[in-house]
């Protein structure tokens, strides 16, 4: 029975923490956000964390041959569905009457079971969609939920700043969080007396990185 610890909640909540901390422990295995293994890790490019490219990282790959085979299913239609799935509201529809996904990712949890020999492995994917899944996990996986929640104003603040990426040479620039209206926005112009200081002009949004 393989244990399946998954951090819910919103970006820059301290996850990252969490899941070092329960990393730190023997048995343990931490797959970081499992849900994008698919979209930034086979289909971006990105790198894991031992530095080498997801689709070369010989641990991945392991994991990939015995969760799959030959038969790995193509990243396009995975991120499909990931999309059709991504938002809130179809988090009941998921736990309800299933979703292809929950195949693709109960072979993906008891593949990296026995790449690793972890007893337990925690998912920090964060979404709804990604709790949902692994809760309609059959036999052998034991789900369990933590639900990571930060006082707002600090994750407000965190979103304001760049983000540091391990695999890219620019940090990742939270831009599209910081347009007029949003939190981030409100807090760095908030006036500091009634009717004192109004908000400047948005900066221009561009495309992240
Ligand atoms: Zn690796």
């Amino acid at each position: 029975m393989t244990r399946v610890p998954y951090l819910a909640g919103w970006g820059r909540s301290g996850t990252t923490i969490i899941d070092n901390v329960l990393g730190s422990h023997p048995g343990v295995f931490t797959t970081g956000e499992l849900w994008f293994l698919w979209e930034r890790g086979l289909l971006g490019g990105r790198s894991c964390g031992c530095g080498e490219p997801v689709r070369s990282c010989p641990l991945w790959r392991e994991v990939l041959r015995r969760a799959y085979g030959s038969n790995v299913p193509d990243p396009r239609l995975v991120k499909r569905w990931q999309r059709e799935t991504a938002r809130a509201r179809h988090t009941m529809r998921v736990l309800r009457h299933g979703h292809p996904l929950v195949s693709v990712f109960s072979k993906l949890y008891a593949a990296v079971a026995e790449v690793t020999g972890a007893t337990t492995i925690v998912d920090s994917s964060k979404l709804p969609s990604g709790a949902a899944v692994l809760a309609r996990q059959q036999a052998g996986v034991t789900p369990y939920l933590l639900h990571v929640v930060r006082d707002p104003r600090a994750v407000a603040h965190s979103w304001q700043r760049p983000k540091r990426q391990l695999d890219r040479s620019a940090p990742a620039m939270p831009v599209r969080h910081i347009r007029a209206g949003s939190a981030p926005a409100r807090l760095r112009c908030a006036p500091t007396r009634p009717g004192g200081t109004t908000c400047p002009p948005p900066p221009a949004w561009r495309p992240p990185p």
